[in-house]
């Protein structure tokens, strides 16, 4: 196992606490037809057709058949709402005792028992470690990665989705595990010592299949494309990944033939007056979500989290979607603060601890969307490179693109970058290195690999 090295401790006020609050179901819901990596794009029901909860709406034909499935019965339209799924009219949500459970394969099924996952739609929680994309579900995996923890601020925390069901989670890897031949599971889990990290250690006992990795509690060292480079597995191998949800919707297909139509999702950041975790029902109108729980009138709302997730109303997001792990909410700031960074700096941190709030200890900083200050040149200070989990250095990448020397910007390993956005986080100069490493790749990809195919 590779040495861990980089991360950071990051520390932005608006931290959801570990309750699930439990809402009122919405009179309708908004389901994205277009998601991170699916596009639900073949409609399976008609305009105006009345579906039963679980009922397939449509399927991403690009994506082994995924189906979008319907979270509750009611009325579809696909003309009210642009790229959505609306379900309007709804029936009351039934109770999981209550829904007629479909067959859930036993014994040795596999190739049913995973057919069953894509069909129930539990599949979509599955990624590939290197390539972030849905592996083949009739695939061979090298091993299977599950992670107990997130910890990009403002994503819903790992702990707080397994603790509603411990046991469903302990089944859903004995369920993985009836999937595989002799491939290993690996668990990370944090190495901190706590009462629920006990309990989980407690409920493994038997289970010695499961490998644990001790992850430290520094961002982002709970990415799964980093832990599978850390374990010695190669970009060419397929690694299927799992967060606790995703284990939860395995449970739920292969224990009671169910598919998942909720999740726990967090509503943070500075934005919000009281952060929160949420069990949310797919396809809640976000605008319903938020109403009432913001602090100032106008906010962003970012689909996922501080440093990863994507402005939601921009990309025409009406309802929580299948792959939301939470909602981050930041004041708007209009304007920019001028010659902020001339400022002192009480109420802001620093990866350099060379504000004045360096006197005030520990505290967490509140995020805005406000530049704070203007761009200015790197001033080699090299903490990017610091930080940079994969051994990257940013900085040089930055300089060479500059320089147009892209043979240089390929030696220096950019392909290495897991896209974290870490570097661009603590630069003090605010350069925008994750847009760098991610121009570097395209260019070197479209201008240097092309032009030596000619
Ligand atoms: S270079 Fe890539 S991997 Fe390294 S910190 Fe920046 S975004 Fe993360
Ligand atoms: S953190 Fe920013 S200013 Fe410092 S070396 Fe990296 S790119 Fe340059």
């Amino acid at each position: 196992m590779k040495k861990v090295r980089g991360g950071y401790d990051i520390r932005l006020a608006g931290r959801p606490s570990r309750t699930i609050q439990q809402i009122v179901p919405p009179q309708r819901l908004l389901l994205p037809r277009r998601t991170r990596r699916f596009l639900f794009g073949q409609a399976c029901v008609e305009e105006g057709a009345r579906v039963k909860a679980g009922d397939v709406l449509a399927r991403d034909g690009k994506n082994f058949d995924l189906p979008l499935v319907a979270p509750m019965g009611g009325t579809v339209s696909w003309t009210a709402q642009a790229d959505h799924a609306v379900l309007g009219e709804l029936e009351p949500p039934a109770c999981e005792e209550q829904a007629t459970p479909v067959h859930a394969p036993s014994g040795g099924e596999t190739a049913a028992k995973r057919r069953q996952l894509v069909d129930l739609g539990a599949w979509a929680f599955v990624e590939d470690a290197y390539s972030g994309k849905l592996p083949d579900p009739q695939g061979t995996p090298a091993a299977v990665i599950v992670s107990t923890l997130r910890l990009e601020p403002y994503q819903a925390r790992g702990d707080v989705q397994m603790m509603e069901s411990l046991l469903g989670f302990i089944r859903g890897l004995e369920h993985l595990q009836s999937l595989l031949e002799y491939q290993p599971i690996y668990l990370l889990f944090p190495n901190v010592r706590s009462e629920f990290a006990q309990q989980v250690r407690q409920q493994l006992r038997g289970h010695a299949w499961i490998k644990l990795v001790e992850v430290p509690l520094l961002y982002p060292h709970d990415n799964m494309l980093l832990c599978a480079r850390r374990l010695g597995f190669r970009r060419d191998q397929i690694v299927w990944t799992l967060g606790p949800d995703a284990v939860l919707a395995v449970d739920a297909a292969l224990t009671h033939g169910r598919s998942v139509s909720s999740r726990v999702i967090s509503l943070g950041g500075p934005g919000v007056k009281v952060p929160v975790h949420l069990r949310v029902t797919f396809g809640h109108p976000l605008e319903e979500l938020t109403a009432g729980r913001l602090e100032e009138s106008e906010c962003r709302v970012i689909n996922g989290g501080a440093l990863n997730g994507y402005d939601a109303t921009a990309a025409g997001q009406l309802g929580v979607d299948i792959e939301c792990q939470g909602l981050t909410i930041v004041p708007e700031n209009v304007e920019r603060e001028l010659l902020g960074w001339t400022r002192p700096g009480l109420d802001r941190r620093s990866y350099s601890n060379s504000y004045l709030s360096a006197l005030r200890g520990s505290f967490d900083e509140r995020m805005t969307t406000a530049m704070r200050g203007e761009r200015r040149p790197c001033i080699s200070c090299s903490f990017c490179e610091e930080v940079c989990p994969t051994g990257v250095m940013p900085h040089l990448i930055h300089k060479l693109l500059y320089a147009d020397r892209l043979e240089d910007v390929e030696r220096s390993r950019v392909d290495l970058c897991m896209d974290c956005g870490l570097c661009a986080f603590v630069c003090p100069s605010k350069i925008e290195l994750r847009e760098d490493m991610h121009e570097a790749r395209r260019r070197i990809e479209t201008e240097l690999h092309a032009a030596e195919e000619h």
